[in-house]
């Protein structure tokens, strides 16, 4: 199948081109003639899986569709966990919006950044991209109107019942207009997101994508049995030894990752560390920097493990083990993605291994242990 038979128009198609998409993945198949249709759509999909633009796709055709000169008000509102992505599904609009002959503004909100400053980037604005509390916000000083919004998109929306977010996602739907469309995405449709998707949606189309081959048979994956007081040492001997370019370290507390940060960069490897105390600011800049291969290690905690699409991850390493099993396979899921190949090795003490064990029988996957004790880590 072809981007062109599920009736995309040229100037959309010319901008696939530029951005190398070839050929629909089995969500964009389904989700685009669903969209165009103008039906209400709930995805079965995780990150990876290429659902930001199985959205975002159709949404720019149906503009492509409306009048150069027609009125520039928000008509199209997408809802996000995270800030992070928030940021990454504007920027997929934009990269395909600045192609096209009919261009369209879009703007991501979210905390942490000063609301003036947003207030005033909303002029002309046609799609948002909004968390949910900072969307109340610019909403609670009528900086933004969305009575005139004609679809809405709830991403990755198990996350935002996860976050706590139900009751913002429900008074924003509550001052939408009765007659709209409606996408929701989620990784999984538990119970839990039934009352979302009563909410929000009508008699939806239901496109659930069932992956041929589990990612987590694409990920190599280690453990390496070790003394506390040696995590610090064999994290800096494994990057050294297995040539690492490129890796997402993941830590449970924000204290462990900022002193891990301090001490790779003592001992000249290049780290930034990404976690809910950081400014806004600061957490776009190491993203970006380490996007761009800055800087070698990104040091994060359970915040950066979801949602966040990072292109050709070789490594994940569990410095320390997130309680969740859950967590677990959202954190070594930000490698081996797309097809590619990836690595993730954990750091495991003898009071983890329990937990480590639960992991593995949740996961329905035995990980190689390695006996890290013997490892000269003298020099490191
Ligand atoms: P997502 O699940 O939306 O985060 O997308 C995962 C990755 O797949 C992103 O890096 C996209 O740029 C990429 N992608 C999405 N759709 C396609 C496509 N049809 N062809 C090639 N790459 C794609």
């Amino acid at each position: 199948m072809s981007f062109k038979a599920l009736g995309l128009s040229k100037s959309l198609l010319d901008a696939l081109n530029k951005h190398e998409y070839e050929s629909p993945f089995p969500i964009q198949e389904q989700a685009i003639p669903a969209i165009l249709e103008g039906k209400d759509v709930q995805g079965i999909a995780k990150t990876g899986s290429g659902k930001t633009a199985g959205f975002v796709l159709p949404i720019l055709e149906l503009f492509q569709r409306k009048p150069r000169d027609r009125k520039l008000h928000l008509k199209v509102l997408i809802l996000s966990p995270t800030r992070e992505l928030a940021q990454q599904i504007s920027g997929v609009i934009s990269s395909f919006s600045e192609e096209l002959a009919n261009s369209v503004k879009n703007l991501a909100v979210y905390g942490g950044v000063k609301l003036n400053q947003q207030m005033v980037q909303l002029k002309d604005t046609e799609i948002l991209v909004a968390t949910p509390g900072r969307l109340l916000d610019l909403v609670s000083t009528q900086s933004v109107n969305l009575a005139k919004i004609e679809l809405l998109v709830l991403d990755e929306a198990d996350k935002m019942l996860d976050l706590g977010f139900k009751e913002e996602v429900a008074n924003i739907i509550k001052l939408l207009p009765k007659k709209r469309q409606n996408i929701l995405f989620s990784a999984t449709l538990d119970t839990k997101i039934l009352d979302l998707k009563h909410l929000a949606l009508q008699d939806p189309v239901t496109i659930e994508i069932t992956e041929d081959e589990d990612p987590i048979e694409l990920i190599k994956q280690s453990a390496y049995m070790t003394k506390p007081e040696r995590k610090g040492p064999l994290l800096r001997y494994l990057i050294h030894e297995k040539e690492i370019k490129k890796a997402i370290v993941f830590c449970s507390s924000i204290r462990t990752a900022d002193n891990v940060t301090t001490k790779l960069n003592k001992n000249g490897i290049t780290a930034r560390a990404i976690h809910s105390k950081k400014t806004q600011g600061a957490r776009t800049q190491a993203l970006e920097d380490f996007k761009l291969s800055r800087i070698q290690i990104l040091v994060a905690t359970d915040l950066a493990s979801r949602g966040i699409d990072i292109h050709f991850l070789p490594c994940v390493i569990n410095y320390e083990l997130p309680r969740s099993p859950k967590d677990y396979i959202h954190r070594i899921g930000r490698t081996g993605r797309a097809g590619a190949m990836g690595e993730a090795f954990s750091l495991v003490t003898d009071e983890e291994e329990h937990h480590f064990y639960i992991i593995q029988k949740k996961m329905g996957k035995r990980v190689q242990k390695i006996n890290a004790d013997e490892f000269d880590l003298g020099n490191i």
